[in-house]
């Protein structure tokens, strides 16, 4: 087959999001298919990305640019979703680090980052960029915690 007409996936070439042009997140399929329609995920080659740009619409995109948007999927976290939970893993909504932050202990944070490192932790299913939570749940945390002065 003429290699011109055939674009195969390199994985030496980064994946950039057709949308935003940044650098995607390599997932596994069944991430993917956690968080999309059967057909949707079928739509998709591998390797498979996640767009991790906050504001993009891409939700997941392969190398040969076919994207799923983020209306098109289900259970993204925030800020991917804005009315989604930081964690899907565990739960953690932004309320839940104002909570701790208020009362000046991280009661809900240190449970997340307990059970996240108990073995049998589906992040890598439940998380739409199949990554554990976090350091991304701490960063949140840290940021949050600044901004409020705290
Ligand atoms: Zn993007």
């Amino acid at each position: 087959m003429n290699k011109a007409f055939c674009k195969e996936p390199d994985s030496t070439e980064p994946a950039l999001c057709p949308a935003c042009g940044r650098e995607g997140l390599a997932v596994a399929v069944e991430t993917i298919r956690a968080h999309v329609t059967v057909e949707s995920a079928e739509s998709l080659g591998e390797p498979a990305f996640f767009c991790t740009t906050d504001t993009c619409t891409v939700a997941y995109f392969d190398l040969l640019e076919r994207s799923i948007t983020t209306a098109a999927a289900r259970d993204l976290f925030w800020p991917k979703d804005p009315a989604g939970p930081l964690c899907n893993c565990h739960g953690l909504s932004l309320d839940d680090v104002d909570a701790d932050i208020a009362e000046g202990v991280p009661t809900r944070l240190r449970e997340v980052v307990r059970r996240a490192a108990e073995p049998g932790a589906a992040c890598a299913v439940r998380t739409a960029d199949g990554r554990p939570c976090v350091a991304r749940v701490q960063k949140y945390f840290l940021r949050r915690r600044a901004d409020l002065g705290g």
